[in-house]
């Protein structure tokens, strides 16, 4: 699923290139990804309006509108935004006012879109804790005292923090040496000093490689992002680990593939 460096990527590159165009025609092949509101009213609401801006929040994409409504996008597992695009695997085309189309393609038909009035009302929105980025030593140290839960899934509740899913919950905690399965309120305050400074430094070498293209995720242009050949953990299990060679272990947690050096993390 995309996470957070990879719906930035996608964010940044619908800035450069869609702001300020006008959508003239919406096509659904595929009504199935449309949550709200029914489809007529959807693709009335979108024809003749300009996009304004684009907001990312956690893993959801937002576009403004010049009509005040926002249309939201949650790519799930297999969303793609790809422009210009060619409609061969399109669910919804966005017909554009320069002759391009924006596609959006969903492999498994489950991704959401929703075309609302005020997108800050949505509960998945109000619910989410904050942007990484935005966190401070101290504040990431108070939200993990209060915590009893294992560290991994914790990480990836968005509720806890934004963006963080499977991928590079094991990434950062390969890269601060913590094994996934301890509990939150158990690590020191230097691990979690160090563990707030490997989410952010990951988050933003990924975003700099445009994201980690392992399941569909494509950048907008439909290429793939160039962060996977830097992982140091996540899809290795088999493999010697990096640091100190011995073997990857690939364990399930929470329902999770959870990748992990038994030696390196404690
Ligand atoms: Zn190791």
């Amino acid at each position: 699923m995309p996470e957070l460096p990879e719906v930035e990527t996608i964010k940044r590159e619908l800035e450069k290139t869609l702001v300020g165009k006008k959508i003239t025609e919406v096509s659904v092949y595929n009504p199935k990804v449309i949550r709200e509101p029914a489809v007529d009213k959807f693709r009335k609401g979108l024809t003749g309006v300009t996009i304004k801006g684009i907001l990312r929040k956690a893993k959801v994409l937002i576009l403004e509108l010049s009509n005040g409504k926002a249309l939201v996008i949650h790519l799930k597992m297999t969303g793609q935004l790809v422009y210009p695009g060619d409609g061969k695997k399109a669910r919804v085309s966005f017909h554009l006012s320069n002759g391009k189309t924006l596609d959006f393609n969903d492999q498994r038909l489950f991704a959401e879109l929703r075309l609302l009035d005020d997108w800050r009302s949505l509960k998945f929105i109000q619910r989410l804790g904050p942007e990484p980025a935005a966190l401070s030593k101290e504040q990431f140290k108070e939200m993990l005292d209060k915590k009893k839960t294992k560290i991994k899934p914790l990480l990836m509740d968005q509720a806890f923090i934004s963006g963080v899913g499977n991928l590079y919950a094991a990434e950062v905690l390969f890269r601060a040496r913590i094994n996934p399965f301890r509990s939150a309120a158990s690590l020191s305050d230097k691990e979690k000093e160090l563990l707030l400074k490997e989410i952010k430094d990951t988050l933003r070498e990924a975003i700099k490689h445009r994201g980690s293209s392992i399941d569909q995720y494509v950048q907008l242009t439909g290429e793939p992002g160039g962060y996977a050949k830097y992982h140091k953990v996540y899809g290795r299990q088999g493999k010697a680990c990096l640091v100190c060679k011995t073997i990857i272990k690939r364990i399930t947690q929470a329902g999770r593939g959870t990748y992990f050096c038994p030696k390196c993390q404690k």
